[in-house]
Parts: C-alpha cells; sequence; structure tokens
C-alpha cells in the first residue's frame, strides 16, 4: 500500500517533534565516540555517545571487580558486575553439619549454597494424615522435603465392581484404572 506524501510528511513532522530523527549516526573524529546525525526530514544536528566496549577484563590480580575498555577511545568502564571463579561446593566446613560452602578461587569471597541434608527418615505430620516431612539425620533440620506416604492394603472389588485399595492410615480409596500400571 502507498502512503500519500502528504500523509508521510505529518507523520514525519510529528516524529522529529518528538525528537525521533531520522538518519545514519557517523562518528566525527576517528578515534573519539562522538557521533553526530543530521536528520534527513528537518536537517537539524543531533550528538551522540557510543562507545564500541571490548570484552570485560579483571582490573586487578586477586579481586574479581571488572572493566571494560572502549577499542575506540581507549576509555575505561569500571563495571558493576564481579565475576568470581567459585571452587567446588563443599560440606561440613561451615557452622552446620549440612551446610554448604564455596570460595572463589581468584578473591576469597565465600558463598553459601543449599544445604545438603541426609534423611535418614520421615515423619507423619499429623494424625490420619499421610503428609511426611523429612527428618535429617545429621542436623535438626526436618521439612526440608514433603511427601505423601499412604499405607495401602491390598486391592479389592469396590462398590462399583472395579477394583481398589483403601488407605490404611487416612482412609483415601485409590481406583484401578485400565490406563495405570500399578
Ligand atoms: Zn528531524
Ligand atoms: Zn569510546
Ligand atoms: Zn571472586
Ligand atoms: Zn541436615
Ligand atoms: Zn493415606
Amino acid at each position: 500500500m502507498r502512503i500519500p506524501a502528504k500523509i508521510r510528511l505529518l507523520g514525519g513532522r510529528f516524529l522529529c517533534g518528538v525528537n525521533l530523527h531520522a538518519g545514519q549516526w557517523q562518528y566525527e573524529k576517528e578515534s573519539r565516540c562522538g557521533q553526530v546525525r543530521e536528520c534527513s526530514r528537518c536537517r537539524k544536528t543531533t550528538r551522540r555517545t557510543r562507545h564500541e566496549w571490548g570484552d570485560p577484563e579483571y582490573r586487578l590480580e586477586g579481586s574479581c571487580k571488572l572493566r571494560r575498555t572502549c577499542q575506540r577511545c581507549r576509555e575505561t568502564d569500571l563495571m558493576d558486575e564481579e565475576e568470581h571463579k567459585w571452587g567446588p561446593l563443599l560440606i561440613g566446613v561451615g557452622k552446620t553439619p549440612c551446610e554448604t560452602v564455596r570460595t572463589c578461587d581468584r578473591c576469597g569471597e565465600e558463598e553459601r549454597g543449599e544445604p545438603q541434608h541426609r534423611t535418614d527418615s520421615w515423619e507423619y505430620l499429623r494424625e490420619n494424615e499421610c503428609d511426611q516431612r523429612a527428618v535429617c539425620g545429621r542436623c535438626p533440620e526436618k521439612g526440608y522435603e514433603k511427601r505423601e506416604y499412604h499405607i495401602w492394603k491390598e486391592f479389592e472389588i469396590g462398590p462399583d465392581g472395579r477394583a481398589q485399595r483403601v488407605c490404611a492410615r487416612c482412609g483415601e480409596i485409590q481406583r484401578k484404572e485400565e490406563s495405570s500400571s500399578f
């Protein structure tokens, strides 16, 4: 579809009015990052700075702080991010036996990971219900994992003529479906 020239012009004027000019940005000087653009519609000149950042690199030995350098003007940008080189997650070195800690090989910073419990048993939360919580055999933590654990009786034929089994603890009934595999 062709847009009539008059509408195109009005649309362009609107865009220029809100500082959305048209045309190509060009660097003004060698080894400098200032760019200039002359609008192809209204001829207004605008300027901006566009660096060509190189890859991040470490600032100092023994530190994980990063910097990057502009490939055009050599300006240096001290970046907020850090990039640690984490060693393996170790267990048994923290305050509690299941805590895990990893250490950065460069700066020595320590970070705690998810605890790794050793589940020795499960306990029911309530009488006549089948929700269980994990009990760690190495530290006092409980309930970091949950499950449902029914005590199924033998299958028997239910009132609808299909096989079913009942949980001896909570009374839940499970019906045998054609497609299921138990
Ligand atoms: Zn313009
Ligand atoms: Zn630059
Ligand atoms: Zn580090
Ligand atoms: Zn534990
Ligand atoms: Zn149950």
